[in-house]
């Protein structure tokens, strides 16, 4: 489980994420990507690393809403209790 630290709009059905996952900030290559899930028994995609700062625990996904997963992903909301979930 995982907070979604920041949620923002670039452009219609376009987001930038950024996530803690302190462990996968560190240990992340370029090129790799997370599995993500927005809740048990929710469908798995994958969503490139687009960036990561180790220091402050965080990787950066950017989203494009094109289907039911990435829409239910992108409408979770900064700082609440809704979570994302990488296997
Ligand atoms: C290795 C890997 C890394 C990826 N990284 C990212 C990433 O960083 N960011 C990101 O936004 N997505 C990324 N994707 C794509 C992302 O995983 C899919 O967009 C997601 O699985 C779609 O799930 P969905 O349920 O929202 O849509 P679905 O319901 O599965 O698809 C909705 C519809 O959109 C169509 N569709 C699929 N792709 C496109 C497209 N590019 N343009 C227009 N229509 C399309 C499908 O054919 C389908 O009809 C990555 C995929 C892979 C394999």
């Amino acid at each position: 489980m995982f907070n979604v630290i920041s949620n923002e709009i670039l452009a219609e059905n376009l987001h930038k994420m950024v996530v803690a996952a302190p462990r996968i900030a560190r240990a992340r290559k370029p090129g790799q990507f997370v599995m993500v899930r927005l809740a048990e028994g929710e469908e798995r995609i994958p969503l490139t690393i687009s960036d990561a700062d180790p220091a402050a625990g965080t990787i950066t996904l950017f989203i494009q809403a094109i289907g039911s997963s990435t829409r239910k992903i992108v409408a979770t909301e900064a700082g609440t209790q809704q979570r994302l979930t990488t296997t």
